[in-house]
This record gives structure tokens, C-alpha cells and sequence, in this order.
């Protein structure tokens, strides 16, 4: 069977920047589709490729005319779910006998957004063995109620089949098929820095309850970690000289995290990762950051969302301010960046605006994010919010925007919001932080694709 797999086109909107016209100087990064990669490596019996429309500008049209797929699949986050429908319906519209298959965290968290005519299926979750087995059933070879977590319409009614989303199902034994995504290399890139990173899935799935979190639902609440030995082999196929590990919190459990680091040190791998950690783990565990320190870690991504007790307390978020600041100091005392995310409500006034930015400055995060309160469908703060939402358009939900209605002026909203930005992301930043956290000189002395980079972002 041909198979394509597609990754939407970047369709999230910004007010910001389209009505106020306040630029949000900050790093972007087009990362690879590892999801995409992932579904992949688990159907090498098919011909499958990879269309991502992020990174490769071939008209949709001329795609399917070149490929011929018979089953085309498209993962979608939130603010992506407008443009996976419309590609799905052109697929249907240029050939009726293409199966088309919605997935990914917003087919997740609302699976019957994709309630279409046009949309044959629903993958719900994680999606590998989902996947293979909907192929399998269209190839005859097995039945469509032996699928779990498949959405379809029977009998006129939308129905999901039950899920129970198991350590066997994330297929760890199954490598992710990155040869499909080869071509795009050059465009997985940090824009301000020129350097390419690899993404490696470590685990999926969290077991905490962040009411504006969607991202535990994939597994309907678990945390299910791949073995060490499978993370360092992924990590040793990487090309890439950074790797980027994509997981809710990559120390959760202090074990397998020691483990990860060992294997990593007697492979001999060197290589400069990034990180997720909860800051609780952080600060109950410091002595895994100074072991991950020794074996190229940079940065740890935290997501600190508030800077006082009730605004954590009001996301159950499960931690504190006391151990934000306990985390910080920490991963400073370690040498390693922080990237740390915040979340600003549009209920923010002044005040809240100043406090927030005090807090970055004194604590010096060195990349700080600022994401704006959306409540995603499916998440808890949807519930508490969706009376107030004041833009449904989905296309909104990049987590900049404020869907519903601010307590300053909009205006004044967007301002204090490029404010932050402005403050933090000056435009010497990007070559400062290059130094800083890509490079060192054993690194540049050592490492052949350090050399590389170098000169290209330098053209030395
Ligand atoms: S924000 Fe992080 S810790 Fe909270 S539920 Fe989501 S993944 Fe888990």
C-alpha cells in the first residue's frame, strides 16, 4: 500500500502581529516530524513517504499526482487542525478512493473535530500500532473491531473504540524511519543560530494533571518510558550534533536517567543535548543534573508557568515557587540554560505584566518563553474558560493569542506582551547564546560536526 504521511504548513495566526504589528523576536525552530517518523518505522512494509509541508513548498496537488498514495495520513497539534481538514478534503476531492487518516494531539484530545464526510479515520493516541493495524484491516488482514483507539463512523454514528494505551504499544524495538525525512535535513534548523537538531522520542505521556496541558492524554495519563538501551541507540543513530530529547520530563525517573547518561558515556557518544525537566524534579534530584552536565547537556527546558504559589496552585501544577527558584539555581550552579516557559494570562494587568518580567530578569532565564493562557479543547481549563472564549478559530490556538478576553485593553495586552519579548530577545542575543550554549572550545576542538557548524554560522 502507498502511504503518505503529511505534516501540515505552519497556519497558526498571530494578532499580534497582524493587528499590532509588534514583531516577536524570538527563536524559532522548525523541527523534523518525528511522529510522522515514528508511524513510519512501523510500516516498512508499505511504501510510504513523508510530505512535510513545512519544509517543502510543492503544491499539495502535485504531491499526490507524483506519489499516487492510496491512504493519506496527517497529524495535527491544535492550531494545525483547520489545515489538516483542508488538506484532508482535497485529498478526497481529488480522488475519492484515497483513504484518509486524521491523527496526532488534537485528533486526541477531540476526536470529533475530524467528524467529517471526508475523513475516513481517526487514530487516537500515540498512533503506531493504531496505524499498522487500520492498514492491515484494508489490506484484508485482519478486522476493524480488533482496532483500539480508531475513530470511524458506524452506522452513521461517530464512534472511538476503547483504548488502553500499554508499554507494548510504543514498539520501542521499531526504529523511527528518518531516512524519509532525509531530504528536508537543511531545513531543521534554529533559524538565529544555523544549527541542526535531531529530535529522539525518550518517552510519552505524563502522569501529572496540568489543567492546561493536553499532553498526558496521549497516553491517557501514563508516563511510558522507552528502556535506556533503546534512547541511547536512537541517540546514536542522530546525525546531528544537538539532540533534542522530546519527552514531558526527561528525569522522571532518576534511575533510567542515570542509566541513559551511562550508556550514552560508554558509547562514547558526544553530543550536546536539551531536556525536559518538571522543576520539582530538578530540585529533589540536583545531582542528575551535574551527572548529565558531564555528558554534553546545555539547556533544560522548564516550564515554570507561574512565579507565585496560587497562579501554580490555580494550574495544578504540583509544584512551587520556592522550588521554581530552587530549580534555577541549580541548573545555574551546573552551568547549563535555562528555557524556561511562562504562562501569561489575559487577565494580566500591569502589575503582573512588571512582576513577570522582574522575575525573568533577576533569575536571569536565558530563554525565556512567554506563552499566552489558551484553553485547548479537551483540557481541563476549557471547561473553565469556554464561556469566555471570545475566538473559536483554532487557527488562533498557537498559544500567543489570547482567546478570550483580556482585563487591560487588547492593544495594551499585545504591547506588555512584546514588551517581554523585546526585553529579553535583543538582537546581539542569538550570537551570545550561540557561545554559550552550543559551543565550547573542547567541543569545537573535538567534534568534527562542531567544526562544520562553525563555519557555517561564522563562514570560517
Ligand atoms: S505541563 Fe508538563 S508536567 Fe504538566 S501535565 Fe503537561 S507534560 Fe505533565
Amino acid at each position: 500500500m502507498k502511504i503518505l504521511l503529511v505534516n501540515p504548513p505552519n497556519s497558526g495566526k498571530n494578532i499580534i502581529e497582524e493587528k499590532y504589528g509588534i514583531s516577536l523576536i524570538r527563536e524559532t525552530f522548525k523541527g523534523e516530524p518525528l511522529s510522522l517518523e515514528v508511524l513510519a518505522g512501523n510500516l516498512r512494509e508499505e511504501a510510504v513517504d513523508i510530505f512535510d509541508m513545512k519544509a517543502d513548498n510543492t503544491p499539495y496537488e502535485q504531491k499526490l499526482k507524483e506519489f499516487t498514495p492510496d491512504l493519506v495520513g496527517i497529524t495535527a497539534m491544535t492550531c494545525e487542525a483547520n489545515a489538516a481538514l483542508r488538506i484532508l478534503k482535497e485529498t478526497k476531492a481529488y480522488s475519492p478512493k484515497i483513504v484518509t487518516v486524521a491523527g496526532g494531539i488534537h485528533a486526541t484530545i477531540n476526536p470529533e473535530f475530524f467528524n467529517q464526510p471526508f475523513v475516513d479515520y481517526v487514530v487516537i493516541g500515540i498512533g503506531k500500532k493504531t496505524l499498522a493495524l487500520l492498514v492491515g484491516y484494508l489490506k484484508h488482514e485482519n478486522e476493524l473491531k480488533e482496532i483500539p483507539g480508531l475513530g470511524v463512523q458506524n452506522n452513521g454514528k461517530f464512534c472511538v473504540s476503547p483504548q488502553k494505551t500499554r508499554q507494548e504499544d510504543l514498539l520501542e524495538e521499531v526504529l523511527p524511519a528518518r531516512e524519509l525525512v532525509k531530504k528536508y535535513k537543511s531545513a531543521y534548523y534554529l533559524n538565529n543560530f544555523n544549527i541542526s537538531i535531531d529530535f529522539v522520542d525518550t518517552a510519552y505521556g505524563c502522569t501529572n494533571r496540568c489543567s492546561f496541558c493536553c499532553l498526558w492524554s496521549i497516553t491517557g495519563g501514563k508516563y511510558l518510558a522507552k528502556t535506556p538501551q533503546a534512547v541511547v541507540r536512537d541517540i546514536g543513530f542522530s546525525e546531528s550534533f544537538c539532540v533534542r530529547l522530546v519527552d514531558a520530563n526527561t528525569f522522571g525517573n532518576s534511575r533510567r536517567a542515570k542509566e541513559i547518561a551511562s550508556l550514552i558515556k560508554q558509547n562514547r557518544i558526544n553530543k550536546l543535548f536539551v531536556v525536559d525537566a518538571r522543576a520539582d524534579t530538578i530540585a529533589r534530584q540536583p545531582e542528575l543534573i551535574g551527572i548529565w552536565k558531564e555528558i554534553g547537556l546545555k539547556a533544560v527546558v522548564v516550564g515554570f508557568e507561574e512565579i507565585e504559589d496560587i497562579g501554580l496552585r490555580g494550574f495544578n501544577k504540583r509544584t512551587t515557587a520556592d522550588i521554581n527558584t530552587r530549580a534555577i539555581n541549580i541548573l545555574h550552579e551546573n552551568g547549563i540554560n535555562i528555557i524556561g516557559d511562562f504562562i501569561v494570562s489575559p487577565e494580566y494587568e500591569e502589575t503582573d505584566f512588571d512582576k513577570l518580567s522582574d522575575y525573568v530578569g533577576k533569575h536571569k532565564i536565558e530563554l525565556p518563553g512567554f506563552s499566552v493562557l489558551t484553553p485547548l479543547p479537551g483540557t481541563p481549563i476549557y471547561e473553565q474558560f469556554k464561556e469566555q472564549i471570545i475566538i473559536d478559530n483554532l487557527d488562533y490556538y498557537t498559544l500567543t493569542n489570547a482567546v478570550i478576553r483580556t482585563k487591560l485593553s487588547e492593544k495594551r495586552f499585545y504591547q506588555r506582551l512584546g514588551q517581554l519579548y523585546k526585553r529579553f530577545y535583543s538582537q546581539s542575543l542569538p550570537k551570545r547564546l550561540l557561545s554559550r550554549l552550543i559551543f565550547n572550545e573542547t567541543a569545537i576542538k573535538t567534534i568534527h560536526s562542531a567544526k562544520k557548524q562553525l563555519r557555517r554560522v561564522f563562514g570560517c
